[in-house]
């Protein structure tokens, strides 16, 4: 039986897409440009729609960015505020001799220098690349050379512990930015950013970019294996500020929260360029993930439109419904999630506890923006992706031996999940993977590598990775399923699910689990979980083993790493682990 969440009508009367039908039927992204000003010379360029455009509106008073320290401190930075800062940052660039085209990456935590650096970045015509402060070592110096950096901005504190000691190894890297966070002398041959910013003029003529120039490099997630860098042009902030009015439901009178660090994807399309394009008030709190801080800033910050994940929602639901309780949330209006499927539960949980269900919605670091989503005046099903964007064509295929593909039409046929390329925010390339590009194309789809089935109503439903999915016994068992019928259980926090070889089935279903605070892990939970599975799904679908972990391990911008769960299961090499954050080997 499925479950459908109808929406409320006082919602529905303030949405922004009011009638899914009617505006998918007559979208055009050419009628959508033209909700953008486009730069005077008749270019595009991503920071002008972001900033720029809102002052020529009469909007330079309004706050852009509402920043929260992690010492409590607080500081509003207007349009007005914002368009200086980013025009001082784009001329310290340009008298560095940083040219259009020209990588610079950022290396900061949820500091507002790294929000000012990326829109002066992508002011002057060069491509801003972002990284988590997070990483080691490492994976810096991996993407920062397959990115061809041509500058860095970071902090002084980040630049002593992880990158001076390589910087030297990448010839093409002339210049180091420092934000100054110690009192420690400046480090040779880098550029003090505050004195340099200081210097330079509030005035800039931005580049004449256009759709077709690149602007960003992302580096997807590692989930599945070693990241890729997928090159975004500037015409992408069509998608951006469209999806953000859409699938977002962004209204200029927001306060926009979005959780995700800018170090991927969703962190910049989401957490800097659509908020702004839409002229909300957008809060950045530069601290981690604190279930009553999150809540105190919701409350505090009187946050309308909250768009977070599902290993965050579950941390929340970790930390109970009581604890949501005890604060004033009456001011959020819209929720949504993307990264991960978002369990029903945490959607039922969401609703009970908020009043509102989250929202969720997919996409991909190669899309740029969201695809497919829940909108705020279309009824949920609580486990679906819901409808693709206007403008946005999905469907199911199936990949024939001879490289090709057909779609497949019948209602909840498995199939891979693909989508009609032509929308301004796909990836242009894989930086330097020309290859590995070109296979993500057939018969005119690009194949996304997720599976997923289409009911009748047009809602997507997510099954799993290609590469995750479990043969077992002749079924074909999506993760995500076995996922959500172990959330079920009131002991369950969070769960993954892997297939590992078996003589006489192929693959056998099992399943790692986390527990809630509560709940201590032992055989009869065990055997009552594995219960609780074969009941929910038959015995042909449920785990036959089920392993207890206080961590489950996952990427920095909080995925589960199945692969990494059955590598170590099966005793396989781990693969690139650039990405991984949580682990109990840690
Ligand atoms: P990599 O490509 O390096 O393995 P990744 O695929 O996790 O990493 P991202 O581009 O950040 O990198 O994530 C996109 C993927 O995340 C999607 O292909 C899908 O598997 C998953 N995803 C995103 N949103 C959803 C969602 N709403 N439901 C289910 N899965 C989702
Ligand atoms: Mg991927």
């Amino acid at each position: 039986m499925e479950i459908i969440h109808k929406q409320d009508p006082a919602l529905l009367a303030l949405a922004n897409l009011r009638d899914y039908d009617a505006v998918y039927g007559s979208f055009s992204w050419d009628a959508a440009r033209a909700e953008l000003d486009g730069l005077p010379g008749g270019g595009l360029n991503i920071a002008f729609e972001a900033v720029d455009r809102h002052l020529a509106h009469g909007k330079g008073d309004k706050v852009a960015i509402r920043w929260l320290g992690k010492d409590g401190s607080r500081q509003d930075l207007t349009y007005g505020q914002l368009a200086a800062a980013s025009n001082r940052f784009a001329n310290v660039l340009k008298s560095l001799g940083v040219a259009r085209g020209e990588a610079v990456f950022g290396l900061m935590g949820r500091r507002p220098e790294l929000y000012q650096a990326m829109l002066g970045i992508l002011k002057n015509g060069s491509v801003f690349s972002p990284l988590f402060s997070a990483f080691g070592p490492e994976p810096l110096k991996a993407r920062m050379t397959i990115g061809s950096a041509k500058a860095l901005v970071t902090t002084d504190a980040l630049y002593n512990r992880k990158v001076a000691a390589w910087r030297g190894e990448l010839p093409e890297l002339d210049h180091v930015l420092l934000v100054r966070t110690t009192d420690k002398p400046l480090p040779e041959g880098c550029v003090d950013l505050a004195a340099a910013m200081a210097e330079a003029s509030e005035d800039f003529a931005i580049a004449e970019t256009g759709p077709e120039d690149r602007a960003l490099l992302h580096f997807t997630s590692g989930t599945t294996g070693k990241p890729k860098g997928a090159i975004h042009v500037h015409g992408a902030v069509v998608a951006h500020h469209v999806t953000g009015r859409y699938a977002l439901d962004l209204h200029p009178d927001d306060i926009y929260w979005c959780t995700a660090d800018p170090g991927w994807v969703t962190g910049t399309s989401y957490g800097i360029i659509a908020p702004l394009t839409n002229g909300t008030t957008m809060i950045v709190d530069e601290a981690e993930f604190d279930a009553e801080r999150w809540y105190q800033t919701l409350q505090d910050e009187k946050v309308t439109v909250w768009y977070s994940a599902p290993t965050a929602i579950r941390m929340l639901m970790r930390a109970g419904k009581e604890v949501a309780d005890t604060y004033d949330l009456a001011s959020l209006r819209f929720l949504a999630s993307v990264g991960e499927p978002l369990n029903p539960e945490a959607v039922v949980w969401s609703d009970e506890t908020f009043g509102k269900p989250f929202h969720d919605n997919w996409w991909q670091t190669e899309t740029g923006g969201i695809m497919i989503a829940n909108y705020a005046a279309m009824d949920v099903k609580p486990g679906s992706m819901g409808r693709p964007l206007p403008g946005i064509e999905a469907g199911i295929v199936e990949r024939k031996p001879d490289g090709g593909v057909t779609e497949i039409t019948r209602p909840m046929a498995l199939g891979e999940l693909a989508l009609r390329p032509g929308w301004p925010s796909m990836m242009r390339g894989y930086l330097h993977e020309e290859e590995r590009y070109k296979k993500c194309f057939a018969d005119g789809w690009y194949l996304s590598g997720d599976l997923a089935m289409r009911d009748s109503d047009g809602y997507f439903w997510f099954v799993g990775r290609a590469d995750d999915v479990i043969k077992s016994a002749g079924h074909l068992i999506g993760p995500f399923e076995v996922e959500s019928a172990l959330m079920e259980h009131p002991a369950v926090a969070e769960v993954g699910v892997i297939g590992i070889p078996d003589e006489t089935a192929g693959e056998v279903v099992k399943a790692f689990v986390g527990l809630k605070p509560k709940f201590e892990s032992s055989e009869a939970l065990r055997k009552e979980l594995l219960g609780h599975a074969r009941k929910r799904l038959g015995p042909a679908v449920a785990p036959r083993d089920i392993a207890f972990r206080t961590n489950l391990p996952k990427t920095r911008s909080g995925k589960i790493m199945r692969r990494l769960l059955k590598a170590r299961e099966l005793g396989l090499p781990e693969g690139d682990l650039s990405t991984l954050e949580s682990d109990e080997k840690k």
